[in-house]
């Protein structure tokens, strides 16, 4: 079954119960799902598998823990970034580090996305010059996953490791 944004427009409550009756019809019927959404902790809870998508192309696959926990490509990161927290306290450090996460803005250049190279490349705070130039290819990853990103195989040669374990600049 394909479920393009089921819960995007609901509210938290209604949200968590959508979500709950999906859970108990797959365990029902067995039934698999392609759900499709922009909210990561909604996918997480519901997904084995994660495949990240942007501008149309997979950056990032693997097991839902492997992605939301050691995520491989900056645009995961930014997403898992844009997670909002309830505890006001936090928050705004989470703000913050979105705002890092992504030059140009959380929206503005969304639309414009260069033609050649990596899709993420105009907001990327780690690109390159290869970025410009060669759409990256698919390193597998431990654990079944693979990612697109030239931090694995240029500059800091990450070769499959999280983003967590960049070396500072
Ligand atoms: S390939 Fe380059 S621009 Fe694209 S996400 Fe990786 S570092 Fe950023």
């Amino acid at each position: 079954m394909v479920l393009d944004e089921p819960v995007s427009a609901l509210d938290v409550s209604t949200q968590s119960q959508v979500i709950n009756l999906l859970e108990r019809l797959q365990a029902e019927t067995g039934a698999a799902y392609l759900f499709i959404a922009h909210d990561l902790a909604v996918v997480r809870h519901i997904s084995d598998r994660i495949a990240v998508m942007y501008h149309s192309r997979v950056v990032e696959k693997g097991s839902s823990d492997q992605v939301c926990d050691t995520p491989r490509h900056p645009y995961t990161e930014l997403l898992l970034a844009a997670i909002p927290d309830p505890d006001p306290l936090v928050q705004p450090g989470k703000s913050a580090r979105r705002r890092a996460l992504s030059v140009g803005g959380e929206q503005g250049v969304i639309g414009a996305a260069p033609e050649v190279g990596c899709p993420f490349a105009n907001r990327c705070p780690h690109v390159m010059d290869i970025c410009l130039d060669v759409f990256p290819d698919a390193l597998p990853i431990e654990g079944g996953g693979e990612v697109r990103c030239h931090l694995h195989t240029t500059g800091p040669v990450l070769n499959g490791a999280p983003l967590s374990e960049m070396p500072s600049p």
